[in-house]
């Protein structure tokens, strides 16, 4: 009677103050802008089963993923066994064995998960201690990591074995061991007289409710927060588009900022991302900037939200801002991330792909270049004259509006204006095609193909407009929605049935973001589009000695559009001898443009361009196979920086079709 006593003011104790921590943290997060995450429950919680409790995205990395599924699982098992020993508390004398035929099935289960998990707690703590994987331990990860990983495993850890210890302590007593706790029967007999077992059997009984209970407590306080926010977390990330950036509301009169320069700013589910970080690094660990050594790491902007949202929080909380002049001072923005962090992204989403807890790194960074630029005017003084150029010549280069359409002079291409009464394809050029002249033999290439297969397409000519792409991801979010609004009047204007772009950065825009213009176009990115025309035959290739080709995945194709098997195919189909890159695919390496980068310097660490294309050459291939405008320059100087380009050439998928028709 005593002890139940004793235990159910321990319980309410601990309940009540993880109650508290709760409410505490809900408040926190609730400090965040609005922003609906309840729509599409069935997709969401589909999600949930399969990154959340299917741990998908941990099983990318597979020892560390699997070690991680079976302590989840075996938890959650237990979670049956550790209930158990709270209703004894109460209730003594209740065991599972209520079940009836259920019991022996169950207690197999507990005794399995039982081992595993202590299996994998050792396995765990060892790797820690004697081989940690190097993305905890850059420069920026502190000893702290280390010491509440080492924590939570141990406390894991004694709430198994104790658990085991308080099974094995009963069955002493009873002196009669149940078949189910095939291992906990094994120590039965260590207990000594019934006397000393039931001693034994209460010291692992409180010894594994403490440990449950001040877990469960020291949960909203460490880096392992994870286990409380992650479901939700994932139950709510974003369902729209992967490559639709958020449109800002720039006539919004009571805006005092654009752009987020501190937690007020963000979103709640961008606070939420902050208190679900495990701190596990894989984000960074993939980032290119990072790993060419620049300021930026997307863990550590997740981090730092969190720590601010620590710091001032609590204080509006209180409505104490005023007596704490120095919390009041800081700002996310210039105290916690830097400039510098946030303008070496190249918004590639390596990040996100890999983050286990689907945490929002490019959104978030995106939100505060957003500021910079439109509320502070601060960026990268080489951006001045692109953003000139975007504006009177609707291209980033310094190239006449005038002359966009003359790469197409030749080559029997009709404008939209011109085809009258519609077309099945309306061929976007982007600037690239229109006016770099190593992209206009791609778009040449295009018209070749297109011609081939008899497709009635036309093209806007002067009357396009850089699609906008370039001018939101450097965060001017002003002089993108001018180009996207122009474009979207324009494109109206006109009957087809698809636009086709050779460009993934016009595609993506054209697709994912021009509906939130008034915009709704069935939009194809070339790779895909030619894939079709073979495949449906209206194309045909011969088999050509090409050597060896690796493909190069653009970022805004594959990781935000998914197209990966299309370019691969169409390679293949032409007589590529077809080899892989490490990083490939979904866990392709940027080629250092995307977000803005190809228009700004790189002056700090070694080039991303320079990384990626050594990865290529470490192949010795023949041919480095991309379909960007970005990826083809960035590639095309990094074969000529490492003196490669007499042996290997850079081309895009649509040439080396064009080459290869029959
Ligand atoms: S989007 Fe790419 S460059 Fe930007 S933080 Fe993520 S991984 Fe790094
Ligand atoms: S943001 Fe995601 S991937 Fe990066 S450290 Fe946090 S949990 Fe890990």
């Amino acid at each position: 009677m005593a002890n139940s006593v004793a235990f159910i003011v321990v319980l309410l104790a601990a309940l009540g103050f993880f109650v508290f921590s709760s409410i505490r943290l809900v408040k926190l997060v609730s400090l965040g802008k609005a922003g609906n995450r309840l729509d599409a429950t069935g997709t969401r919680i589909k999600n949930v089963l399969v990154v959340a409790l299917g741990q998908s995205k941990l099983l990318r990395e597979p020892f560390a993923g699997l070690m991680h599924f079976f302590i989840f699982w075996g938890f959650v098992i237990l979670l049956s066994a550790i209930l158990e020993a709270i209703v004894q508390g109460v209730v003594p004398g209740v065991t599972l064995e209520l079940l009836g035929p259920l019991f022996p099935p169950l207690a197999v289960l507990q005794e399995t998960m039982g081992i595993l998990v202590v299996l994998a707690c050792l396995l765990g703590l060892a790797r820690w201690w004697l081989f940690p994987p190097k993305r905890y331990f850059g420069p920026e990860i502190s000893a702290h990591v280390r010491f509440d990983a080492t924590l939570i495993l141990l406390v894991i850890l004694t709430i198994i074995v104790s658990m085991l210890g308080s099974y094995a302590a009963r069955m002493g007593i009873s002196g009669h061991p149940a078949d189910a706790r095939f291992i906990s029967a094994r120590f039965a007999g260590l207990f000594g007289d019934p006397h000393q077992a039931r001693i034994w059997d209460m010291v692992f009984w409180w010894v594994h409710l403490i440990a449950v209970l001040g877990f469960l407590n020291y949960l909203p306080y460490s880096k392992h927060l994870h286990i409380l926010t992650s479901i939700p977390n994932v139950f709510f990330a974003s369902l729209k588009p992967r490559g639709e950036l958020a449109k800002l509301d720039l006539e919004d009169e009571n805006a005092e900022k654009f752009g987020a320069e501190d937690i007020r700013d963000l979103t709640w589910k961008q606070l939420l991302d902050g208190f679900t970080c495990t701190d596990c690094g894989r984000c960074t660990s993939v980032c290119p900037a990072h790993q060419t050594g620049k300021a930026l790491s997307p863990r550590k902007i997740i981090m730092n939200i969190r720590e601010r949202t620590s710091e001032l929080a609590p204080c509006l909380l209180r409505g104490t801002e005023d007596q704490h002049q120095d919390v009041a001072a800081h700002r996310l923005l210039g105290h916690y991330v830097t400039d510098e962090e946030l303008w070496a992204c190249t918004s590639c989403r390596a990040c996100m792909e890999e983050c286990p807890v689907m945490i929002e790194h490019v959104p978030a960074i995106m939100d505060m270049r957003r500021f910079l630029v439109l509320s502070e005017s601060r960026f990268p003084p080489e951006l001045t004259a692109t953003y000139k150029n975007l504006e009177t010549n609707y291209t980033p280069w310094a190239f006449s509006h005038e002359s966009r359409a003359d790469w197409a002079k030749g080559l029997d291409v009709r404008t939209m204006a011109e085809a009258g009464d519609g077309v099945d394809v309306l061929y976007w050029v982007g600037c690239a095609g229109s006016y770099d002249q190593r992209y206009q033999k791609v778009a040449r290439a295009m018209v070749k193909l297109m011609h081939a297969a008899g497709i009635r397409f036309a093209i806007l000519g002067t009357e396009e407009k850089c699609n906008g792409d370039l001018a939101r991801r450097s965060g001017n979010e002003y002089l993108a929605q001018m180009l996207m609004t122009e474009n979207v009047a324009t494109l109206n204007k006109y009957k087809f049935k698809r636009i086709l772009a050779t460009c993934p950065h016009c595609y993506n825009t054209l697709k994912n973001e021009y509906p939130q213009f008034g915009g709704h176009y069935q939009v194809t990115l070339h790779t895909a589009f030619l894939d079709e025309l073979m495949q449906s035959g209206k194309l045909r290739v011969g088999q050509q000695a090409h050597g060896k080709v690796v493909f190069h995945d653009p970022c805004y194709a594959g990781r935000y559009n998914g197209i990966y098997d299309a370019p691969r195919r169409s390679l293949a189909a032409c007589g590529a001898n077809l080899v892989e890159m490490r990083h490939a695919r979904d866990k392709g390496f940027c080629c250092g443009a995307g977000g803005g980068r190809m228009f700004m310097e790189e002056t700090v660490g070694k080039r991303v361009n320079i990384e990626r294309t050594e990865e290529a050459l470490l192949l010795n291939p023949q041919t480095i196979a991309s379909a960007c405008p970005f990826c083809m320059t960035m590639l095309t100087d990094g074969v000529k920086a490492k003196d490669a380009d007499e042996k290997v050439q850079v081309r895009d998928v649509a040439e080396i079709l064009a080459d290869a028709l029959l």
